[in-house]
């Protein structure tokens, strides 16, 4: 806040006391809080945060008032976000971390069941055909759980063969 009013020009005392601006003072009545808690005046009311603060002085928006505070300091402005984006940055976030648990468990199963496949066609075991057929899927579907998570999570054919698969190596041996 102090920093702020300084920046307009004008100098509050050591009790963070000065001049106000917003009505013809002669002794300092505008008080100048710490820790962020803005500023009062005692004669005319006046009283806000640094932002209402410059934006009066100036006769400027808030926004604008806002943009020129950053920029004088230096302090990185973030595009304000909407209730919608922010549920919808929300609702990203947690698809992402869902889509990662998924995809790992996923890729676990999927190896096991490769290695699976794979002693079926070296032993021609009982599972030789099975093998034969869902090696290269197997395979690939590893890669891509690997590689593109979101699009296989997406992909609702994929995820539901992909789940039979966990009850396969499952079963596997009984
Ligand atoms: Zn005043």
């Amino acid at each position: 806040m102090r920093q702020a009013v300084e920046y307009c020009g004008l100098k509050p005392d050591r009790r963070g006391l000065c001049l106000c601006p917003f009505h013809p003072d002669r002794h300092p009545s505008l008080k100048i809080y710490p820790d962020g808690k803005g500023f009062y005046c005692f004669t005319c009311g006046a009283g806000g945060d640094p932002i209402t603060f410059v934006a009066r002085y100036r006769e400027i928006s808030n926004a604008a008032a806002a943009r020129e505070l950053a920029a004088a300091f230096s302090i990185p402005l973030q595009a304000p976000m909407s209730y919608r984006e922010k549920r919808e940055a929300e609702r990203t976030a947690r698809r992402r971390k869902e889509t990662a648990a998924w995809a790992k468990r996923a890729g676990i199963y999927m190896k096991v069941y490769r290695g699976l496949l794979c002693d079926a066609i070296r032993e021609r075991n009982e599972h030789f055909e099975e093998g034969l057929k869902n090696l290269t899927w197997a395979e690939y579907m590893m890669e891509q759980l690997e590689e593109n998570p979101e699009q296989v999570y997406e992909d609702r054919k994929a995820v539901k063969k992909i789940g039979t698969i966990e009850e396969r190596v499952n079963h596997w041996y009984l």
